[in-house]
C-alpha cells in the first residue's frame, strides 16, 4: 500500500462507521481517483499522504456512507421550492401570510401555486375556500398538502374548474363538501385532478431548474443516491434525462416509472422502452411504482378491517385499493420477470397485504429474481405480514419522521384506527423477523434530513426543530442508531442495486461520503437529530462544503 502514487484526498483522526458487513470502525480513508483505496487506523492510511494529497484532520468527528434516500421526489421538492412553500412554517399555523406575501410577489402569476400546508392546522384536517378567497380573491389558487395526497383550492379555482354541488366525487377521490353538498374547498386524491388539469404545464427550463434545486438540497444533508419515487415521461423524466445527459446529474438515482391506474398491462411496454431510451449516466429508471392507496388521514389508505368513527364506534369504510389485486397479480409478475423492480407505496394494511400477495404471485410465476421489491411507508402492518417480507425478499423502506406523537397522528389517525395503532411502523419487528431495512424521506412530504429521520427512528420522538413532541411513539420499535444508519446506507443501497458501488466504506468503492460535524455516536455530543453535514463527496469530489470541514 504505501508504495502506490500518493492519495487525492486523505480523512483522518475520525470515527468512521464503514457499514461493511462487520460493522467495522476506522479512523481514517484515502481516496485516489474516486475509489477508496485505504480505510483504517491513522497510522495504516497517513503513509498515502503527499505533497497534493487534500487532508481534513476530522478530529473525532463521524464520517458515513453518503446517504442513499429510498423514496424520494426531488423535483417536486425543487418545484415547491420555487413557487409558493408552506412546508417550512406552517406545522403551526394555516400558513396564511406566505400566501398572501407569495400572491404580493408574484402579481403576473396567472395561478397561485404551491403546497406543504399541514392537515392538522385546519378543523377536521380539511382547509376552506373562503380562507384563501380572502387573501387571493381574483386569480385561482391551488395548494397542495404536505403529503399530496389532497389540495386546498379557491372559489376562483372551483369556478374554473366547474365544481359544484352538482359534481359527482371521481372513483379514486373525493370532493370535501358542505351539508348542502357545495365544494368547501378540499379536493382528496384523485378529485385533485378536477383542477389540476386546468393548471398550465411546468416548462422544462422550470423542471430542470426544480432538480438541481433538488439535488443541492439532498447533497446538503449528506444525500448521495436516492430513487426517485414518481418518475412521469414529461416532468420528472425530462428533468433527469436534461441533467444526466450535460452532465449535471451529480446523484445517483434510480427512477420509479410511475404505473397509471387507470392503464393496464399494455403501459409495459412502453417502460421498457422508457428504460432503454432514457438510462442516461448516473439516472437508471429500473423500477416501477405502484400506489395501491392513500393515506389514514382522510381515510383513503386501505384497510383490513373498516375505520373507526373516533368516537369508539365503527364505519363502513375500509378505504381505496387504488389498483386493482386480480390485476396486480399478473402485472407484478410481469414487471418481475423484465427484471423491473415494484416500488409499492402502502399505507393501510390491506395494501401491504395486496403489494405482499403481488410479490408472492410473482415469486411463483418467476421463481427468486434480482428486482428486490420493497414496500415503502408501511404505516400499518397486520402482524401476520411481518415475516413475509423476509420470506418473500421484499424490502421494508420507511419514513422514520412519521412514526411520533405528533397532532396528525394523535388526533386524525389513532382515534380512527382504535387498537390497531399499535401496528404502526413497526421498524423493530420487521428487523428482528429479518426483513431488509431501507429508509427515505419522502421529500417534500416531510424533511429530506436523514440525520432527522435517524433520530426519530432511535427516539421515536420528534426533535426540537420539528415541534417535539414528548411521549414516545411505540417505544419496542426503538431502532438502534447503527441500525437506522444501515437503513440510509447499506439498506437503501441494496434496493437501489448500488450495493457493489456504494453504501459502505470499503477498498474498491466509489468514495461517496458524509462528513458529520460531530461525532454522531456520542450521546453525551447532545440529540442526533441536532448534529449536521458538513461535509458531502461523491467519487471523492466535495458536492458540498462547509468552512466547517477544514476547521
Ligand atoms: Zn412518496
Amino acid at each position: 500500500m504505501t508504495a502506490d502514487r500518493p492519495a487525492d484526498l486523505v480523512l483522518t483522526g475520525g470515527r468512521i462507521a464503514t457499514m461493511d458487513t462487520a460493522r467495522s470502525w476506522a479512523s481514517a480513508l484515502a481516496v485516489r481517483d474516486g475509489r477508496i483505496v485505504a480505510v483504517g487506523p491513522d497510522a495504516a492510511v497517513r503513509p498515502l499522504i503527499g505533497p497534493s494529497t487534500r487532508v481534513i484532520e476530522l478530529r473525532g468527528r463521524t464520517v458515513t456512507p453518503g446517504f442513499q434516500d429510498a423514496h424520494v421526489h426531488p423535483v417536486h421538492g425543487g418545484l415547491s421550492m420555487l413557487r409558493c412553500e408552506l412546508h417550512a412554517d406552517a406545522q403551526s399555523g394555516p400558513g396564511y401570510d406566505i400566501i398572501d406575501r407569495y400572491a404580493r410577489s408574484h402579481p403576473d402569476e396567472p395561478w397561485i401555486r404551491g403546497g406543504g400546508w399541514y392537515m392538522a392546522a385546519f378543523e377536521g384536517g380539511t382547509p376552506r375556500r373562503e380562507d384563501l378567497d380572502r387573501i387571493v380573491p381574483d386569480r385561482p389558487v391551488f395548494l397542495t398538502n404536505r403529503d399530496g395526497h389532497g389540495a386546498w383550492v379557491n372559489s376562483k379555482a372551483l369556478e374554473l374548474a366547474g365544481i359544484t354541488a352538482a359534481t359527482l366525487d371521481p372513483a379514486d377521490g373525493r370532493i370535501e363538501r358542505d351539508p348542502d353538498g357545495s365544494p368547501s374547498g378540499t379536493l382528496h386524491e384523485g378529485a385533485m385532478d378536477l383542477v389540476q388539469r386546468l393548471l398550465p404545464d411546468d416548462t422544462p427550463a422550470e423542471l430542470e431548474e426544480a432538480l438541481r434545486l433538488g439535488q443541492r438540497h439532498l447533497h446538503e444533508f449528506g444525500v448521495t443516491a436516492w430513487q426517485d419515487a414518481i418518475i412521469e415521461p414529461h416532468t420528472e423524466e425530462r428533468a433527469y434525462v436534461a441533467l444526466a445527459s450535460r452532465g449535471e446529474l451529480t446523484g445517483r438515482v434510480v427512477g420509479a416509472l410511475w404505473w397509471d391506474h387507470h392503464r393496464g398491462a399494455d403501459q409495459i411496454e412502453e417502460f421498457v422502452e422508457r428504460r432503454r431510451a432514457t438510462a442516461i449516466g448516473r439516472y437508471a429508471p429500473t423500477s416501477v411504482k405502484l400506489m395501491m392507496d392513500g393515506v389514514l388521514e382522510n381515510f383513503t389508505g386501505a384497510m383490513l378491517e373498516p375505520y373507526g368513527d373516533g368516537h369508539g364506534g365503527t364505519t363502513d369504510n375500509r378505504g381505496l385499493l387504488q389498483i386493482d389485486p386480480d390485476g396486480l397479480a399478473q402485472w407484478v409478475p410481469a414487471i418481475d420477470a423484465l427484471g423491473f423492480q415494484p416500488h409499492f407505496h402502502a399505507i393501510g394494511d390491506r395494501a401491504v397485504r395486496a403489494s405482499l400477495d403481488a410479490v408472492e404471485a410473482a415469486r411463483r410465476a418467476n421463481g427468486p429474481s434480482d428486482t428486490r421489491p420493497h414496500i415503502a411507508h408501511i404505516q400499518v402492518i397486520h402482524p401476520d405480514d411481518i415475516p413475509r417480507f423476509r420470506q418473500l425478499d421484499v424490502a421494508a423502506n420507511a419514513q422514520p419522521l412519521w412514526a411520533a406523537h405528533e397532532d396528525q397522528m394523535d388526533l386524525l389517525t389513532i382515534p380512527f384506527l382504535g387498537e390497531r395503532w399499535r401496528w404502526q411502523y413497526p421498524f423493530r419487528s420487521l428487523k428482528a423477523a429479518g426483513a431488509v431495512l431501507a429508509m427515505g424521506s419522502d421529500w417534500s412530504v416531510s424533511s429530506a434530513n436523514p440525520i432527522g429521520e435517524m433520530h426519530l427512528a432511535v427516539e421515536r420522538m420528534t426533535p426540537a426543530f420539528y415541534g417535539g413532541a414528548q411521549e414516545v411513539f411505540l417505544p419496542d420499535e426503538r431502532l438502534d442508531l447503527i441500525d437506522a444508519l444501515a437503513g440510509f446506507t447499506v439498506g437503501s443501497a441494496w434496493v437501489n442495486h448500488l450495493e457493489r458501488e456504494t453504501g459502505s466504506l470499503e477498498v474498491g468503492k466509489a468514495a461517496d461520503l458524509a462528513v458529520i460535524d460531530r461525532d454522531l455516536f456520542d450521546r453525551g455530543a447532545g440529540a442526533i437529530g441536532d448534529a449536521r453535514v458538513v461535509g458531502t463527496f461523491i467519487d471523492g469530489v466535495a458536492v458540498v462544503e462547509d468552512p466547517a470541514l477544514d476547521g
